[in-house]
């Protein structure tokens, strides 16, 4: 239950949305995110401990969040996820969990998930072609993520969602196969562009294959697209039906159409700092504080900084950006 002020930012952002990263560690190597090679993962006493977690996400609940998103590098890798899972259910004001997952080890742990009371997972899937999949993250596997995929819907979760990225010259051929794909399985599907948080520093504006774009790929294939209900006013996804009603297809758009006005998102990093944006480049070390013996009212005063010193917007489009040193592993997506 909540007690105190809400997390509000000087734009009057609400924020009730927490994503928090369990590992930095994975087990593919995607490149529009992590290094091909030496990649340096955080030695695991500088990753919070699952007390850690929960002590965060308990004070966060007490100042408004009921959202969380586990995610990383890849949540799947950190031992007895599930058991974390429980735990965060348990606290007062979380309505919410979800997962987001490559979906590489998710056939083997579908069910314990599901156990543990996780109704909700993204699961990224960029492609349905082996080569393709070995181009994008540099490993083979999407007989496991298949698997993965059809793991989830068999336990019984609710709400699996695909995730595929939007890469111009790369994924333009994956399009119509994934939304086949998703709406034979009655699976929602979203397309994500391409952000400038990838270790190696491919990323270039040419490369954002734009969710206009898709779409018309879609409309020539499928007919207009109809526009969605919208469930949540800060959702960054917009949402859309086939013509005939079926299925569910969905675009974040974070480069062509920032909805900065409407994030509500807080993140803290597998080794504990405190984010209030993707592209932040300022952090807050909660690490530090909750292993020193300060007090919640302290960790409070932390987030609440964070939060106030939210910029306005990512401003990816504009020229004095500046690009994170953290690649999206580190930093959670
Ligand atoms: N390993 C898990 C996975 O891949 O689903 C969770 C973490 S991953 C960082 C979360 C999401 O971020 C994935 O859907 C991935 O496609 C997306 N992502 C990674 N790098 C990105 C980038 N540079 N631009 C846009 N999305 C990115
Ligand atoms: Fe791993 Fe996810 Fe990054 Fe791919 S996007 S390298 S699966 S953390």
């Amino acid at each position: 239950m909540q007690r105190r002020p809400s997390l509000t930012d000087s734009l009057g952002r609400i924020h009730t949305n927490l994503r928090m990263s369990v590992t930095d560690r994975c087990n593919i190597r995607c490149f529009y995110c992590m290094p091909e090679e030496n990649v340096e993962f955080k030695p695991r006493d500088e990753i919070l401990t699952f007390e850690e977690l929960i002590r965060f996400a308990r004070i966060t609940s007490e100042l408004g969040v009921n959202k969380i998103r586990l995610t990383g590098g890849e949540p799947l890798l950190r031992k007895d996820l599930p058991q974390l899972i429980r735990e965060l259910h348990k606290l007062n004001g979380i309505t919410d969990i979800a997962l987001t997952t490559n979906a590489v080890l998710l056939a083997d742990q579908a069910e314990a998930l599901k156990q543990a009371g996780l109704d909700r997972i993204n699961i990224s899937l960029d492609t349905l072609n082996d080569e393709t999949f070995f181009r994008l993250s540099r490993r083979r596997g999407i007989d496991k993520v298949l698997e993965g995929i059809q793991a989830a819907q068999e336990v019984g979760m609710r709400r699996i969602r695909l995730n595929a990225i939007a890469i111009r010259g790369l994924t333009e051929t994956e399009i119509l196969p994934l939304a086949h794909f998703a709406l034979e399985r009655s699976l929602e599907l979203r397309f994500i562009e391409f952000m400038p948080l990838d270790a190696d520093d491919n990323w270039g504006s040419q490369a954002v294959l734009t969710g206009q774009e898709i779409r018309q790929v879609l409309e020539k294939e499928f007919g207009t697209l109809l526009a969605a209900e919208r469930p949540d006013a800060s959702q960054p996804a917009v949402d859309f039906k086939f013509a005939s009603g079926e299925g569910r297809i969905g675009f974040i758009n974070p480069v062509s159409e920032p909805f900065c006005d409407s994030c509500n998102r807080l993140r803290i990093t597998a080794e504990g700092k405190v984010r209030n944006c993707l592209f932040s480049i300022a952090e807050w070390d909660a690490r530090q504080m909750l292993r020193d013996g300060s007090c919640d009212a302290q960790l409070e005063q932390l987030i609440r900084d964070c939060v106030a010193n939210k910029k306005p917007a990512h401003g990816i489009d504009t020229p004095d950006f500046e690009k994170p040193k953290r690649a999206m592993y580190q930093i959670g997506g």
